[in-house]
């Protein structure tokens, strides 16, 4: 689950991490007050959306009077960035942060992950702040330090002597980047964190190291520990299928593909979308409804699928273990008849109650055409869907 940047730094001052001075604002008339409060004589205005590369967007602007915070604000709330993170279509901005403008001597790069090859987070430091660090790895390797953390010990005092020095900080700031370290590193775990990039980190012409930027990312398995961390989620950001299949406790990622699927069980799900690709098509989505589906579960993620209108076609795959045929049966036919059906559908029932679930589509009316096996379901909707088009 990710958060706003406005959020993430409010997370990591609570362990006592350097981050500048804020106040969220969701109204223009807001970002005044606010501006008034921080005091100035430098502010800066950001467009809080949850994707990164807003500066290069316009979406971050600093500023030098009251009067131009009014300018930017107005600009910005509502306005939508594109980003190289937002895709084409872009993200609206529905909220800002005001901070209190900093004087930048050096901006490094600094992140922490959890890495599945060690089984331990790991963290990821770079000279090249400011900078899009995926070039950065791709163009300069060699500017990018990584090293992971013994769970068992956690973040240790040589971790920071190795950070000071891949970013040649010496006598003070190598004292506060040994600070700094262990804040995070245990912001990081105590709050099942999946990703923290801080984008830039930065020395101030003052010699104060501060957080110039957060984005965090929460584990989602993790988050019925972090009541604090759900209240942060903004629903506005993520995309509203997603967002509804959560609701119904359906493991659904939305997909830009033509072929909509609804299969049980990962595995299958995965299996169903790769030979969707060996056809010729790509998915539209992942979905495994689990095997304890209802039919009203069933119904709802069939109503999700038919309301993405990239949707030229829907893929049912049932393997009926746990899964009954019967009960995925109902469902579509439940949506069907609630929402209509204007693409061709395909349906592979095998399994549990298999004949019962034939009988309940055959009965329907339905206009559905039926798989033997997942190859030719696959091929059979695939080719459905270039006729259609
Ligand atoms: P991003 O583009 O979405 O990653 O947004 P950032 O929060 O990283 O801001 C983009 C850039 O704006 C930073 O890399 C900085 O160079 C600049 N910036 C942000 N805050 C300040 C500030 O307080 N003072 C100055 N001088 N520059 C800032
Ligand atoms: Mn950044």
């Amino acid at each position: 689950m990710n958060i706003h940047e406005y959020q993430a730094k409010a997370v990591l001052k609570e362990f006592g991490v350097p981050v500048p001075r804020g106040i969220p604002a969701f109204t223009v008339d807001e970002a005044i007050k606010g501006a008034k409060e921080l005091g100035g004589p430098v502010w800066v205005v950001k467009a809080q959306i949850h994707a990164g590369g807003r500066g290069k967007a316009g979406g971050v602007k600093v500023v030098k009077s009251i009067d131009d915070v009014k300018t930017e604000a107005t600009r910005i709330l509502g306005s939508t960035l594109v980003t190289h993170q937002t895709g084409p279509a872009g993200k609206k901005v529905n909220r800002l942060y005001i901070e209190e403008g900093s004087l930048i001597e050096k901006e490094f790069y600094l992140s922490a992950l959890v890495d599945r090859e060690t089984s331990r987070v790991a963290f990821v430091v770079s000279t090249e702040g400011g900078m899009n660090i995926e070039e950065v790895a791709h163009d300069t390797p060699e500017k990018i330090m990584t090293f992971s953390v013994e769970p068992a010990t956690g973040l240790m005092p040589h971790h920071s002597r190795q950070v000071a020095q891949a970013l040649k900080l010496t006598g003070d700031l190598a004292k506060q980047i040994a600070d700094i370290l262990p804040k995070l590193y245990l912001a990081f775990t105590s709050k099942d964190m999946s990703m923290l990039e801080i984008n830039p980190l930065v020395v101030t012409k003052d010699n104060k190291i501060i957080c110039l930027d957060a984005k965090v990312d929460f584990d989602g398995n993790a988050l019925y520990r972090h009541a604090d961390v759900v209240a942060l989620r903004d629903l506005t950001e993520e995309d509203d299928k997603e967002v509804e299949a959560s609701k119904f406790d359906l493991n659904y990622i939305a997909l830009d593909g033509s072929i909509g699927c609804m299969v049980n069980g990962a595995g299958l799900a995965m299996a169903s979308m790769d030979i969707i690709k060996l056809y010729g098509s790509s998915p539209a989505n992942f979905l495994d409804v689990g095997g304890s589906a209802t039919k009203e579960k069933v119904t709802a993620a069939f109503k999700i699928i038919t309301s993405d209108p990239n949707v030229k076609g829907i893929l049912v795959n049932i393997f009926g273990g746990i899964m009954k045929c019967d009960v995925i049966a109902e469902g579509v036919v439940a949506a069907v008849k609630e929402v209509g059906l204007k693409v061709p559908l395909v349906v592979r029932l095998e399994g549990t109650n298999v004949e019962l679930g034939k009988k309940i589509i055959k009965e329907s009316g339905l206009n559905v055409t039926s798989g033997d096996d997942l190859d030719d379901a696959a091929q059979k909707i695939v080719k459905a869907v270039k006729e259609a088009a």
